[in-house]
């Protein structure tokens, strides 16, 4: 598998995302060898593949970016929730300011790595043929990295133009006049609706499961409000670490029948004003655990969002009177003016619990009620092999020759949800087990980073070279994380969180639920402990 010429590194990351460029920067800076190698056609991680018609954050400005100052005071989003493009302008911007281009290769998908136990190095080969051996391999592949299309019949005799949000074509898609479809009202289907609504003549909306959306309050931030918000900016990183979620706010400090239903109704007309994911995250600290108190959420966001659609079936399938799922058990996103689309007359709103789709003709979309919705565009917004995906999907070979997607075929392994017995010398940021999905995602980039580069350092400064974890301390991890998760209402909906939106995958809660101090307290402690749950040599 490799030649004479074959490169040496001390670590490769893969994917150049947030989480692989904070590796980049922060190991070169202590003197590592380091390369990361990207898939993509850019930087950026899911900004560069998902730049669907609406793609845009629904974490606030002041949280989506790094939070070091001097790239902070820098830089100036316009929007609070920044659109797709203007992410990528800043990802550019920290290329420039810190000079990572040089050690990123592009366009290089790794296929395969295996470990050569002799060396303690991998052994790492890119789609390319080209493989380099890396004494460790740090894997920022992200929770979005494998798209996920459903196995519809005959999808592949669409004449139209179809695309899955996810594998958005760099040059766009003109929509303008056309008969769009969309399969999937998730987060990226909930945006791309919303702002193709008003382009296309005839837009057709596919839902299995109302999405909990919530009002994103938008607004532009100009000179001014740039220079409020930063004096702000200090103290909303610091707290990100001391929040469930890697936020600067947190849920209530008690549960929504600890006080009366007038004051209870306050404070959710209060959060829902706010907007964003506060009416989720800033909540009562019983929402997610507790079936009655997360009813009264249910309620409150049902009776906002059907004052909103005119006809009363399509509220009903939109915001149905008896919950189909608890709320924010399931991913809610951010919307700007998503349910009035359904009061316009092009907009046609299928729901697939009445009529099913079964199958694709070159002409559309055809449901189990016999109709044919005929569509030029066919957008699959139908989400992704969500956390585990990026890393089953390469063929990584450990010491006992097994991939991740054999390992984890009965359930995912980690310990502290970084690493896997058997994987030595490997670790995974955003991935399973860890709060990834739960916590915003530059928080995790740079905390959950710094664990590992504190690792690195330790190895180094000890003359150790190999690490890995034991089964023993990854039965613990998954006892202690099945233990939280059966005191939330998450295994009642049938999520991605949940491993549900795929076919065979196992059933399981694949974030850690119980937020980001707890996990990082738990990091800390293993480390203090000389790495506790693994083995150094
Ligand atoms: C549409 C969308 C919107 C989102 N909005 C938010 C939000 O508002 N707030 C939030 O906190 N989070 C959001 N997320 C989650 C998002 O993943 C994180 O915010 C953040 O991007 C995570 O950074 P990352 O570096 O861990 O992973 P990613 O950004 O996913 O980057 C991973 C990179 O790894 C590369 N890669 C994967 N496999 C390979 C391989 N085999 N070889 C080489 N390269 C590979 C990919 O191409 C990708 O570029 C969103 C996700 C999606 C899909």
């Amino acid at each position: 598998m490799t030649t004479m010429s074959t490169q040496e590194l001390d670590v490769l990351v893969v994917g150049a995302g947030f989480a692989g460029l904070y590796q980049l920067d922060r190991l070169r800076s202590l003197g590592y060898s380091v390369q990361v190698f990207e898939s993509g056609g850019d930087i950026g991680g899911i900004w560069y593949w998902n730049c669907y018609p609406g793609a845009r954050v629904d974490t606030y400005a002041p949280l989506y970016q790094y939070s070091r100052e001097d790239l902070w005071r820098g830089w100036e989003f316009s929007e609070f929730y920044p659109g797709w493009d203007e992410v990528r302008r800043y990802f550019r911007y920290v290329d420039e300011k810190l000079d990572l281009s040089r050690d990123i290769r592009l366009n290089t998908r790794v296929s395969a790595a295996e470990f050569d136990d002799d060396a303690r190095q991998w052994v790492v080969r890119a789609g390319d043929g080209t493989s380099v051996r890396a004494r460790y391999l740090v894997m920022c592949t992200g929770f979005a990295a494998k798209p996920y299309v459903p196995d519809i019949p005959d999808l592949d005799t669409f004449a139209g133009e179809c695309h899955h949000t996810g594998r958005w074509p760099q040059d766009g898609v003109n929509v303008t006049g056309k008969r769009v479809g969309v399969i999937g009202t998730g987060a990226s289907g909930v945006q791309v609706i919303q702002e193709t609504a008003p382009d296309a003549a005839h837009l057709t909306v596919f839902q299995r499961t109302p999405n909990m959306a919530l009002p994103m309050r938008q607004r532009t931030l100009d000179a001014d409000a740039q220079r409020q918000l930063k004096l702000s900016y200090a103290e909303r990183f610091a707290m990100r670490g001391k929040t469930f979620a890697g936020f600067d706010y947190d849920f209530i400090g008690y549960g929504a029948f600890d006080v009366p239903d007038d004051e209870r109704k306050a404070i959710y007309e209060d959060l829902w004003e706010r907007g964003g994911f506060l009416p989720w995250l800033a909540t009562f600290n019983d929402i997610l655990l507790d079936a009655d108190a997360n009813a009264t959420s249910y309620a409150f966001w049902r009776d906002k969002v059907r004052e909103r659609v005119d006809d009363p079936a399509v509220a009903e399938k939109l915001a149905p009177t008896h919950a189909i799922h608890p709320f924010g058990v399931k991913r809610p996103s951010l919307e700007q003016r998503y349910y009035e689309v359904y009061n316009q007359d092009n907009v046609e709103l299928v729901d697939l619990r009445e009529t099913s789709i079964e199958r694709i003709t070159p002409a559309g979309v055809v449901t189990s009620d016999g109709r044919e919705h005929k569509l030029d565009v066919l957008v699959l917004a139908t989400g992704f092999d969500s956390i585990t995906g990026g890393l089953t999907a390469i063929d990584i070979r450990g010491t006992k020759r097994e991939s991740f997607a054999d390992v984890f075929a009965g359930g995912t392994r980690t310990h502290l949800g970084t690493a896997t017995a058997g994987f030595p010398n490997l670790f995974y940021i955003y991935g399973p087990q860890s709060p990834s999905a739960f916590c915003n995602g530059p928080t995790c980039a740079e905390l959950q980073g710094d664990w590992v580069v504190e690792c690195l350092e330790y190895l180094r400064r000890n003359g150790l070279s190999r690490i890995e974890a034991t089964h023993e301390a990854e039965n613990a991890w998954g006892s202690h994380v099945a233990e939280l998760t059966a005191a939330t209402l998450f295994p009642e909906a049938k999520s991605w969180y949940m491993g549900a939106n795929v076919p065979g995958k196992k059933r399981e809660l694949l974030a850690y639920p119980g937020g980001l101090p707890t996990y990082l307290q738990k990091c800390n402690e293993a480390a203090e402990k000389g790495y506790d749950g693994f083995v150094l040599a």
